[in-house]
């Protein structure tokens, strides 16, 4: 019988001199084990593959990993948007029902840019985590996460982990947005049917490491992958500066540490943001 999750979509885009072709049946071929838990549908357009999911979550019977080549709304935290230009970026959200309540996933976030680091890493592009998730290539934003979630029947938690990824953008693009970005060129130009599919199996194992460990499994590697470790920061909310320390690393459930002359304070991550104190 066909699975009516997994859409045998041909989505081809020209981006640049490259011509991007991302089929959902390719990127299967490349899935592990865990990988292979979710179905897979490409679109070639959409609003925001996080707001198509969460919308669907009622319907959803398994893990679904849901890909655009351009998002028109893309979302990021605390209504922020994020900006996409077509075929220049991986865009995909995935849906994935969590045993644990939402009260258990404190830490979730960063675990997943551990997992999205660690997988850049083995594809030898070297990127560190900004507090809580950002991903970072010589201190610019390569990607962002967002995470969304929602109460499931059984007690757990459906959770919607939303990643653009930078690949290669055009020069007027940070003119643009109005502040430094990072790309990739190198990862541009590799199969993304197989960097999404390398991207899927680390989530999916990293999810399951956090369903049955939590942040536990992954304090040790947030604070190798740290950009700011022993830097001066400051963490703000809507602009305005909540506190300002030496950033020490994240504790057991993902609170960053900031060392401060009143002494050491775990902060929440919430909405607030992080910025190097030296760049102001
Ligand atoms: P910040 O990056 O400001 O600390 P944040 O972590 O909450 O905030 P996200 O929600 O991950 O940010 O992403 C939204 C922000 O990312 C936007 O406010 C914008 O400044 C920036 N942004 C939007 N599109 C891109 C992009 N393609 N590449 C890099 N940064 C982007």
């Amino acid at each position: 019988m066909s699975d009516p999750c997994f859409t045998p979509a041909l989505t081809a885009y020209r981006a640049d001199e490259v011509t991007v072709n991302i089929t959902a049946e390719q990127i299967r071929t490349m899935c592990d084990a865990s990988g292979m838990l979710a179905a897979i549908e490409v679109v070639a357009e959409t609003g925001s593959t996080n707001a198509d999911l969460l919308s669907r979550l009622n319907d959803l019977t398994r893990p679904l990993l849901r890909v655009a080549l351009h998002q028109t709304a893309g979302r990021g935290r605390a209504g922020r948007s994020w900006q996409s230009v077509p075929g220049g970026m991986l865009m995909f959200s995935l849906a994935w029902p969590m045993a644990r309540a939402a009260h258990e996933l404190m830490g979730f976030p960063l675990a997943v840019g551990v997992a999205i680091a660690e997988a850049l890493h083995a594809l030898d592009l070297p990127v560190q985590l900004k507090w809580p998730n950002d991903i970072l290539r010589d201190g610019k934003k390569l990607a962002g996460v967002l995470i969304e979630s929602a109460a499931n029947k059984e007690g757990g938690t459906w959770i919607v982990a939303g990643i653009g990824l930078n690949l290669q953008l055009p020069d007027t693009f940070e003119a643009s947005l109005g502040r430094a970005v990072a790309d990739a060129p190198w990862l541009a130009k590799m199969d993304r049917n197989v960097l999404l599919a390398r991207l899927l199996n680390a989530l999916a194992k990293a999810f399951g490491q956090f369903d049955q460990y939590g942040f536990s499994a992954f304090q040790a590697r947030w604070n190798t992958l740290h950009a700011y470790a022993n830097q001066e920061v400051r963490i703000l909310d809507h602009g305005q500066i909540l506190q300002q320390g030496i950033a020490t690393g994240v504790d057991v459930s993902g609170r960053l540490l900031l060392q401060t002359p009143a002494g050491q304070i775990p902060v929440l991550a919430g909405d607030v943001s992080l910025r190097p104190a030296a760049t102001d």
